[in-house]
């Protein structure tokens, strides 16, 4: 039953304006949730049932199920209207658990019908330090079984099983769990925020810093079987164009073959250039890379190209900037006498994530994970957004990169079940 979930013991509504639920004895609870502009509504029963636990299924898996359930495509891969499309579903789902567990919900508009969802512990006493749990809302689009749930020998599959549906599953049920605890932290504020459009431009996280929010710690949810990321790398995307002139194809010594020149840039980039980068190392995230995505150019067989282009996927290591490697690819084209017009294909900068491990509140994290030094990772994602809005972040969760993005996504239960359990660890050592 598309958008349609299911509650054991009795149903609710979720609507434009409030949710209502209506749960177990009967018990109707409205919740003071922000009015959400064209938010499609949303029919729930028992929209309580992702975060009771039942036939031996964990809270955290019968919340990812749900999750799974509830297709959140990024808009940006699907036609509009799409009925896979947008997060708000996953949103209004979560901001109904959330205030059921007795967390402050608030809905941060970003794009149309697309917002991000806040749900906030207070401590009893003043807040002196903040923690963000920041996992994204979206997925990439997947195959019609993929938005099924399914279990066999102990794995979880289904889109966005480990990218990142499960990370943030274990998110939630820690908080939830130490929002009903004794061992609450007295003087930390804990702040979910399932930001939207990560899997395409971040709009999310950007619309997050641009708000003004501040965290001593950001821990962005991402499969990195249960590491606590310190670094990864960034992604440049870039242009290049060369420009020849027309001749008839049986008269070429008459025209300037722009395919030929582009011919040798990429066969530079990809020799030379690259081993330059392999000599750059980082310690955690190994070289940077340079790999030729796409080529285009000629319009026809008897002509002589006169235009090319290529983009190009550049990932960068911390220290390395936009500026610093297109000035260097420039160069480069220059003294081979290669002319070429560079562009950047990115409407937002990607900048590689390096957070300081020696920071008392990430010390304090991996001490509770039980991890001795930092980690890199090779994937961009959210938490380099953030950090350069001024919070630092780590990026933590269960899952394997390995599987994202793949026809058959999965995730282990049991790393599940540690991820929400490493994360409540580490809230309650704030009490
Ligand atoms: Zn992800």
């Amino acid at each position: 039953m598309k958008n349609q979930l299911h509650c054991d013991n009795g149903e609710g509504v979720a609507t434009r304006h409030s949710l209502t639920l209506f749960c177990a004895g009967g018990t109707n609870t409205r919740i003071g949730v922000q009015p959400q502009r064209s938010t499609p509504s949303v029919t729930a029963h028992n929209l309580c049932a992702g975060l009771a636990a039942d036939n031996g299924m964990s809270k955290t898996e019968k919340l990812l199920r749900e999750l799974i359930a509830l297709p959140s495509v990024n808009s940006a891969f699907l036609p509009t209207r799409h009925p896979r499309a947008g997060e708000q579903r996953v949103a209004d789902f979560l901001a109904v658990c959330a205030a059921r567990a007795g967390l402050e919900v608030d809905f941060q508009p970003v794009l149309p019908n697309r917002s991000n969802l806040l749900a906030r512990l207070s401590p009893a006493n003043k807040v002196r330090q903040r923690i963000l749990l920041a996992p994204h809302l979206d997925t990439v689009n997947g195959s019609e079984p993929q938005f099924t749930p399914r279990t066999r020998n102990g794995q979880l599959f289904g889109r966005g099983a480990c990218d990142t549906k499960g990370p943030l599953a274990a998110m939630f049920v820690a908080l939830c769990e130490l929002a009903r605890s004794r061992q609450r932290p007295k003087e930390t504020e804990i702040i979910f925020a399932g930001v939207v459009d990560e899997e395409n431009a971040q709009a999310g996280s950007r619309a997050l810093v641009a708000s003004g929010l501040k965290a001593d710690l950001a821990i962005v949810g991402e499969p990195t079987r249960l590491q606590v990321v310190t670094a990864h790398k960034g992604s440049l995307w870039l242009q290049l164009e060369t420009r020849g002139k027309a001749a008839h194809g049986s008269r070429p010594e008459l025209g300037r073959n722009a395919v030929h020149t582009m011919a040798r840039i990429v066969n530079l980039l990809q020799t030379e250039y690259a081993a330059k980068l392999r000599r750059r190392r980082h310690p955690l995230l190994g070289c940077a890379t340079v790999s030729v995505g796409t080529i285009c150019g000629g319009a026809q067989t008897n002509i002589v190209p006169d235009l090319c282009t290529i983009t190009i996927d550049r990932r960068t290591l911390p220290g390395e900037t936009e500026v610093a490697v297109a000035r260097e690819i420039k160069s480069l084209l220059r003294r081979k006498h290669l002319p070429a017009t560079l562009a950047n294909g990115k409407a937002a900068p990607c900048l590689p994530l390096e957070v300081n491990p020696r920071l008392p509140v990430v010390r304090q994290f991996l001490r509770s994970v039980g991890q001795t030094g930092p980690a890199g990772v090779h994937f961009f994602c959210d938490a380099s957004v953030l950090a350069h809005g001024g919070i630092p972040s780590v990026v933590f969760g269960p899952g394997d990169i390995a599987q994202a993005h793949t026809g058959n996504e999965w995730i282990s239960l049991h790393s599940l079940e540690r991820g929400k359990d490493l994360l409540l660890r580490f809230f309650q050592s704030f009490s």
